[in-house]
């Protein structure tokens, strides 16, 4: 501080023989360099100091002007940042200490003043003024950060009273510093723990003692004056002077309400379903856990019921995937209420929803709640200006005779549920064991399928289709053929379904169109009489993107004319989505293409579609034919599809004619053409072309024909 020499002193001092004194003690320091100012009241005092910046203040405490401490306070008003030393008489000591608490920085006692003493006095007065000042500035820092800060900040002394508090504090406390001011920090920071809403004992203190960073434990509240509860999370560090004593601590702590209702949130969502807000599949399972380990002790079943619903692809297809989640969640409302307080409807997803049945006395009680809940599903649902109608499919297992544990009897319910649902719509099935081995045997058909194609384990057979007019060959239905490389041929009825399942029909209906589109072409260069080749077509394929263009794309490779082509597809597949469904048809018209509904009389049997559609063919399931000799009544029914087909102008075909007695039935009525192993079964391609080139399936047939 060498450089905080005194340039400028003002001396405010009434009497002369004193105010000289001093100058003559400067001047013997040989302090010239000093520029004196000598006033003589406060008033002079301050005009002065209003233009003139002076490096130090001699003030006498008995001006005529001002006295005490009020020169003090004016002085002090007048130049705040200019250090101050105050002449006192000998009789008034007090007083010069009262003016160090009022902001002088020394006194000096006249009559005991010497030059040395004096000049000292002065040059520590600005010395310690300037520390003043930077310890200000840096307070100052200090505390502008610590209010700045999001987090809330308290101080305690040594004796763990409050000393500080940030504004932060001041709000989650509700006590103001000045109040908080040497108050013990418990009575201010009063933390408890959430749950068992015991005191935590002050963390600073513990810090002062064990000197190593303490932490609250993870579920304190912190209860504010007015007792409004804050979740805090906190860090304790402790204060050390010099010497590395412990002088205070410091608490910081962060009010963490919104995380801790997001992790409760977040807990929340990781165990529900965000769209009914049910269990979701974890939480369910965890529920199932539960119910096994008490069902023992009370001598009660367990039951699952998976519940799917029909038909649900096709509202949410059709209507959209918000009408969709409505009727979710209208279905999830109507099974919550189906159930007592202590059972668990969760959703696993999609239209599926899971529900455990607890402390059940008999399975028949499964039984009972399984048809109430069909019926609940199946009233209608009022979503926006729709009036839904859905059923659902149940499957059952129960503990202990299904499975001992949470996922065999969630997974053994879903089998029954397909069980239920092959039963029929709108229909609950308990769990047999028999259906896991089919459960099995799907599984292993689809792995095997997977392969299928590149190991060539496909072949296709041909079944002629016979004018009954003519007793000719009208065309060839391309059917699939697999023989597994272990367990030989395997029934398409088997293996389809599981190809669409997994959609691997897509690549193995692309297969079997190429084949048939290749073989036509080859039998009609060879100018082998065919009329038309068929392909059965699934649902699936219809409805994939690429269909059109993989049929048209197979029709240029091949270059077979489209006329020749058939694509058989079920009624079902014409029911759904009715809009795209014609374009895509009108778009296979337009190129030549027939089109035939198979397995007519099987699904909806409505006859809009017909009229709607441009279809050139119906061919009867062979379900009706069968009847024709068993049951009079269905004779009227396959008498009335032929009728039916013929006025609108349709070819009928009847499938599965097996016998002599159908045949004479179908051709009495009229019915043009029919397939069936009374005439030939599905046979290799050469056998077909031995067939094509007689030019009829047999001579003896033909002869009855005629
Ligand atoms: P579908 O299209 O109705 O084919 C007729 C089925 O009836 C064929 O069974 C055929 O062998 C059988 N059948 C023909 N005449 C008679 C008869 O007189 N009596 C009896 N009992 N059955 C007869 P297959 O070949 O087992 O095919 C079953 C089903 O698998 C087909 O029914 C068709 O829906 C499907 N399918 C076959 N090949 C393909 C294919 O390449 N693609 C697709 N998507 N489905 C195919
Ligand atoms: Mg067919
Ligand atoms: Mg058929």
């Amino acid at each position: 501080m060498s450089d905080k020499s005194i340039k400028m002193l003002l001396v405010v001092e009434d009497n002369p023989g004193d105010a000289r004194l001093i100058r003559e003690m400067f001047n013997e320091q040989n302090e010239h360099r000093t520029e004196f100012t000598h006033v003589e009241c406060m008033s002079d005092a301050e005009k002065h100091l209003t233009v003139n910046q002076v490096d130090i203040i001699l003030l006498d405490l008995g001006l005529p002007d001002v006295q005490g401490l009020d020169a003090v306070r004016r002085a002090r008003k007048a130049a705040p940042r200019t250090p101050l030393v105050v002449l006192t008489s000998l009789d008034d000591e007090s007083l010069a200490t009262k003016a160090l608490q009022d902001g002088a920085q020394d006194y000096l006692v006249k009559g005991q003043i010497d030059a040395r003493s004096l000049l000292r006095s002065l040059r520590h007065a600005v010395e310690r003024k300037a520390m003043e000042e930077e310890l200000f500035v840096e307070q100052e820092r200090a505390q502008v950060t610590l209010n700045s800060i999001g987090d809330a900040v308290a101080c305690t002394d040594i004796s763990g009273n409050i000393s500080f508090l940030n504004f932060v504090a001041e709000k989650m406390t509700g006590w103001t510093l000045s109040e908080a001011l040497g108050h013990p920090m418990p009575e201010i920071l009063r933390i408890v723990d959430a749950i068992t809403r015991e005191a935590i004992s002050n963390p600073m203190e513990i810090e002062m003692v064990q000197k190593t960073s303490l932490h609250l434990p993870p579920n304190s509240v912190l209860i504010r004056r007015d007792g409004f509860e804050i979740p805090i999370e906190d860090s304790v560090a402790a204060i050390h002077d010099r010497e590395g004593k412990a002088t205070g601590a410091v608490i910081v702590f962060r009010d963490v309400s919104v995380t801790r209702a997001m992790e409760l949130q977040m807990a929340h969502l990781a165990q529900h379903d965000f769209l009914t807000g049910l269990p979701n599949r974890m939480l369910f399972s965890d529920r199932v856990r539960q119910a096994i380990a008490a069902a023992p002790r009370h001598l009660k079943k367990v039951a699952v019921l998976f519940l799917d619903l029909d038909g649900f692809k096709h509202i949410n297809d059709s209507l959209g995937h918000a009408v969709g989640d409505r009727l979710l969640q209208s279905i999830s409302k109507r099974l919550v209420n189906c159930v007592r307080g202590g059972d668990t409807v969760s959703r696993q997803g999609g239209d599926e929803f899971v529900v455990l049945l607890s402390e059940m006395e008999r399975s028949e009680d499964a039984a009972i709640s399984a048809r109430r809940m069909l019926q609940a599903v199946a009233k209608a649902h009022s979503v926006e200006v729709h009036d839904l109608h859905v059923t659902a499919s149940i499957g059952v297992s129960v503990y202990p005779d299904d499975g001992m544990d949470s996922e065999t009897l969630i997974k053994n319910a879903d089998t029954a549920m397909y069980q239920a649902k092959e039963n029929g719509r709108q229909s609950y099935q308990f769990f047999k064991p028999a259906m896991n081995v089919r459960a099995v045997e799907r599984q292993s058909i689809e792995e095997s399928l997977r392969t299928a194609l590149q190991r060539n384990e496909f072949s296709v057979h041909y079944q002629p289709k016979i004018n009954l007019k003519s007793g000719r060959i009208s065309g060839a239905e391309a059917l699939l053929r697999w023989t597994h490389p272990t367990q030989g041929p395997i029934s398409p009825a088997r293996f389809i379904p599981v190809a669409e399942d997994c959609g691997l029909i897509l690549p193995i209906g692309n297969w079997v169109l190429r084949q048939a589109c290749k073989q036509a072409r080859a039998w009609i260069d060879a100018k082998l009489p065919l009329a038309t080749i068929a392909v059965n077509i699934s649902a699936m394929e219809f409805r994939d993107d690429r269909f059109l263009d993989g049929v048209f794309k197979i029709l240029d490779e091949t270059l077979l004319d489209p006329r020749y082509l058939e694509l058989e597809l079920t009624e079902s597949v014409l029911m759904k989505h009715a809009e795209s469904t014609k374009s895509i048809l009108n778009a296979l018209r337009a190129k030549g293409i027939q089109l035939a509904v198979d397995d007519f009389g099987t699904g909806y049997s409505s006859l809009s579609y017909l009229r709607k559609f441009s279809i050139d063919a119906i061919k009867i399931d062979q379900s009706f034919i069968r009847q024709i000799t068993t049951t009079p009544d269905e004779t009227t029914i396959v008498t009335a599809m032929i009728g039916m087909g013929r006025s609108l102008k349709l070819r009928v075909v009847a499938e599965g004619v097996e016998t002599q007695q159908e045949l004479d039935f179908l051709k009495a009525h009229q019915c043009e053409e029919a397939q069936g192993y009374y005439f030939s079964r599905p046979v290799p391609p050469t056998q077909f072309a031995e067939l094509l080139r007689a030019g009829l399936v047999e001579k003896s047939l033909v002869d009855t024909l005629r």
